[in-house]
């Protein structure tokens, strides 16, 4: 028998400065990390430059010191690892999984918006070309452990999807499975904006013969007009000056029990018993 550690991540990507909604994703990972004595980790995923935004990286381990996210090891960063994405790509080829893909995106709107494989024989070079990989065994579901079953849009499981793009960038979903295996991350939990993907994440484990890790979705935070915070709608900065009450109001939100006294104890203190107070089923799933 084997156990092996709990080792769970936050994986912000530098387009902006951490809001209340991201810092839902950290504080709640990192919470289900420290209740099971596992790690925590940090990694940058900065492999999208022309989103990124100079000096937000900085800001976002700025602002998990100062709300007390303390992580372990070292921040990896996805600009750091583009030859272990070279190097699954070139698995990928090599099995014959992946062909380059010349379509526009009007086409694909045209057809109904998922790819149809039209290009999968049609033996084209790597000039002006997006790689697909070819889906041969798709995910129709996975068990979320907050939210039971999952049952993915079927359009989306059987889609050849992106892993390689045109203009030269690696995709999302290769360089996360890449960078989440490397890091022996054992359990993935992320906002749920992130369900969707999720079935590409798995067939690309089995296809690598990976460890497939459990999954948490935490709910979003939505604004008043019910869209999810984010960067894109203006989300307001999380204030500066004492983190504490952005800690309760992140507590309150993830339904955790109430700290009493909260006020007055030192932030290490209110982390240590929101760890020790932590109920992943007390979390309402909410809308996704
Ligand atoms: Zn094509």
């Amino acid at each position: 028998m084997t156990t092996s550690r709990y080792i769970g991540r936050f994986a912000p990507s530098p387009s902006g400065e951490l809001h209340f909604g991201s810092l839902i994703a950290a504080l709640g990972s990192y919470l289900q990390a420290r209740a099971q004595r596992g790690l925590w980790l940090v990694r940058i995923e900065d492999i999208d430059p022309p989103r990124e935004v100079p000096g937000a990286a900085t800001t976002i381990l700025q602002q998990l010191e100062h709300y007390g996210l303390h992580w372990d090891g070292e921040v990896l960063w996805q600009s750091q690892r583009h030859e272990a994405y070279r190097e699954a790509l070139s698995f990928l080829q090599q099995q014959g999984l992946s062909y380059y893909c010349t379509c526009t995106r009007s086409r694909i709107q045209q057809i109904g918006g998922y790819y149809d494989g039209h290009c999968r024989t049609l033996n084209h070079g790597p000039e002006n070309a997006a790689l697909r990989f070819v889906q041969h065994h798709p995910v129709l579901s996975f068990e979320d452990k907050l939210r039971g079953k999952l049952i993915a849009d079927e359009n989306l499981a059987r889609e050849d999807f992106i892993i390689h793009r045109r203009d030269g960038l690696f995709a999302y979903n290769l360089a996360v499975v890449v960078d989440d295996n490397y890091q022996g991350v054992s359990e993935i939990v992320r906002g749920a904006d992130l369900i969707e993907p999720t079935v590409r994440q798995i067939s690309l484990y089995q296809q690598f013969g990976w460890t497939v890790p459990d999954y948490v979705h935490l709910p979003l935070v939505l604004n008043e007009n019910g869209a999810k915070l984010s960067k894109q709608n203006h989300a307001p900065a999380l204030a500066q000056g004492d983190p504490r009450p952005v800690i309760h109001a992140a507590l309150t939100f993830l339904n955790q029990p109430i700290i009493a006294g909260w006020q007055d104890l030192k932030l290490s203190e209110l982390l240590r018993l929101a760890v020790q107070n932590w109920s992943l089923p007390a979390v309402v799933p909410g809308s996704s």
